[in-house]
């Protein structure tokens, strides 16, 4: 297996990159949209939308 980013042999730690700065870099691709689309968890939307339904409508809180 081989490093995404530079193709370097991978290391077990950073998986599947080489490195941290690997790691980064295909973070920062991540967070600049280079993928269309953050989860492909549909569970992790509806736990999203069930957290909304939660939220009391006037939006009071308990200290
Ligand atoms: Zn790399």
């Amino acid at each position: 297996m081989t490093c995404p980013i530079c193709e370097k042999p991978t290391v077990a730690v950073y998986r599947p990159f080489c490195s941290r700065r690997c790691a980064d870099v295909d973070l920062g691709r991540w967070l600049n949209g280079a993928y269309a689309v953050p989860s492909t968890d549909p569970d992790d939307a509806e736990e999203a939308l069930d957290a909304l339904e939660d939220a009391p409508p006037d939006g009071t809180r308990p200290h």
